[in-house]
């Protein structure tokens, strides 16, 4: 497969492809249909080694050389190049992932988005002159880690790539990303861009494979001096785990069991697209998805109702056929989702969507799923299921929501329905999450607002300006001059 000039049984090392070393590939499974779209390549250790090294060359180089404006142009090069291609971005993100074409074409505005972001940012961060003794003057700099190993899942590929590696190119390292052996196309076909628009070689470099293999020989890698991380709560563990051996910082962002609270004096209105869309976005497989909808008692019954209503029209279907819910995004994700339905036969189903009738047999669709009735401590009110299924919850006061939105291990993100502006600045203080919306939920994702959890949800904040802090070490320089 060739798209973009992209050879898809390849590893990008060094600005060129090769075949990883061992010569061995993967299918790359299409959830649409269950078929084989193509083959990737399975890259391991020897692969990581050189991709490392070509990464240090870039260091030692021109990139390490580049200055911040220069880097800032590459990135805003690469931005237009990511636009200029972005129906062909697109599709391939949606025959890989199973995204209806709509939620891949957004992602691709994101990436574009990162990338301008970024490339006004990288001149713009600057360290500080600090008032000291006298005959001292003392300053900061900020300044690059050097190799930036990259982890990054497959439910937003290209969302997470501009987020991690458009802060780490903008602040001078050099990047080794892993993408998920589910979707790597738009990984390959991003750096492939980012060779095109003058990023030079080396600077970045992507090598697909499996997570135990690729994976593992990055965070364990004594050359990276950095691992940023998206996935898995036991992944991550095993990341941090590996990243102590070697004493480098990692950022992870582990997912989460995002509540949005509705108050009895909400604007239902106002908040309905939102309670289902921020479940439902991405076939639920989104870290900041809301899969728990809490609603004050005296107006549960109507909110399950309004709910269920939207949800009895969803429709799953292929990518390209573009509606609401697209497959899951293997037959293993499926899996794991039919396995929490099994857990929640005891509980009452308030609606389901449809999968369209004629959905490919071996695509991996799931109707969405409303469970009503819920108590907080149930499986799937506490478990990330990462498919497209809610829980409602009632509740009875603002503690109480308190005490239930805050309930689980997680605390990426919530959000709060109210009209009453003391109770909005109040829950906002009180909710336990990296990212609090008042009366909407994501703002759009923009991309300049920093991202990140606590609790199991992880740690490090990525995007927004804030990113940079990570993906930069600082250093003090004092100098005595009399
Ligand atoms: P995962 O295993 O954590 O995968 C995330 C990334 O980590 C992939 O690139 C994966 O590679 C890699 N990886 C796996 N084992 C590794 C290891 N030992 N060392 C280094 N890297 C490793 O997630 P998953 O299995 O795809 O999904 C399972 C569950 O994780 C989901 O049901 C969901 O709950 C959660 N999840 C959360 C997010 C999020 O955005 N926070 C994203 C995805 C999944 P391979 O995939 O190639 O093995
Ligand atoms: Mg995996």
């Amino acid at each position: 497969m060739k798209p973009l000039g992209i050879s898809s049984d390849r590893c990008l090392i060094g600005g060129s492809w090769v075949a990883p070393q061992s010569g061995k590939v993967l299918d790359l499974i299409n959830p649409s249909d269950g078929t084989v779209l193509c083959e990737i390549a399975r890259g391991a250790e020897a692969d990581i080694d050189a991709a490392v090294a070509a990464a240090e060359d870039a260091l030692q180089g021109s990139w390490g050389k580049a200055t911040a404006a220069e880097r800032g142009r590459v990135l805003a090069h690469i931005g237009a190049l990511v636009l200029e291609n972005k129906d062909t971005l697109a599709e391939l993100e949606a025959q890989d992932v199973g995204k209806p074409l709509k939620q891949a074409s957004a992602d691709v505005l994101a990436l574009a988005r990162y990338m301008e972001f970024y490339a006004g940012a990288a001149d713009k961060l600057h360290g500080q002159t600090i008032p000291y003794l006298d005959g001292y003057t003392v300053y900061t700099l900020r300044e690059p880690h050097g190799v930036t190993g990259h982890i990054i899942p497959w439910n937003y590929p290209m969302q997470i790539i501009g987020r991690s590696v458009g802060a780490a190119l903008a602040t001078g390292n050099a990047c080794v990303l892993k993408p998920a052996e589910e979707a790597c196309l738009t990984a390959l076909a991003f750096a492939e861009l980012a060779n095109r628009a003058g990023l030079p070689p080396g600077a970045m470099n992507v090598v697909p494979g499996l997570g135990a293999e690729a994976g593992a020989a990055l965070t364990a890698h004594p050359g990276v001096h950095h691992v940023s991380f998206t996935g898995s709560v036991g992944v991550g563990k095993l990341i941090q785990r590996a990243a102590a051996d070697n004493i480098v910082p990692v950022t992870l962002e582990l997912g989460g069991k995002s509540p949005q609270v509705v108050f009895e004096d909400a604007d239902l209105e106002a908040a309905l697209p939102f309670l289902v869309n921020a479940g439902i976005q991405n076939a639920g497989q989104t870290c900041s998805a809301s899969s728990r909808i809490l609603v004050q008692q005296n107006r549960y019954a109507e909110v399950v109702e309004a709910m269920a209503n939207r949800y009895a029209k969803l429709r799953a279907g292929p990518a390209l056929a573009d509606l609401d819910v697209g497959p899951l995004v293997s037959n293993r994700q499926k899996d794991i989702v039919e396995g929490f339905l099994q857990k929640g036969a005891d509980l009452e189903i308030a609606a389901q969507g449809q999968v369209i009738g004629d959905a490919p047999t071996g695509g991996a669709y799931v109707a969405p799923t409303l469970f009503a009735g819920v108590t907080p401590d149930h499986v799937l009110a506490q478990d990330e299921i990462f498919g497209p299924v809610q829980v409602v919850i009632p509740f009875a006061d603002e503690d109480d929501a308190v005490a239930i939105a805050n309930g689980t291990d997680f605390g990426l993100v919530a959000s709060c329905w109210t009209q009453d502006g003391a109770r909005q600045l109040r829950m906002a203080k009180r909710l336990r999450a990296g990212q609090v919306f008042l009366n909407n939920y994501g703002a759009g994702g923009g991309v300049e607002l920093p991202f990140g959890g606590t609790g199991l949800s992880g740690h490090g904040r990525e995007k927004g300006f804030e990113a940079l802090y990570g993906f930069t070490t600082l250093k003090t320089v004092a100098a005595f001059h009399g």
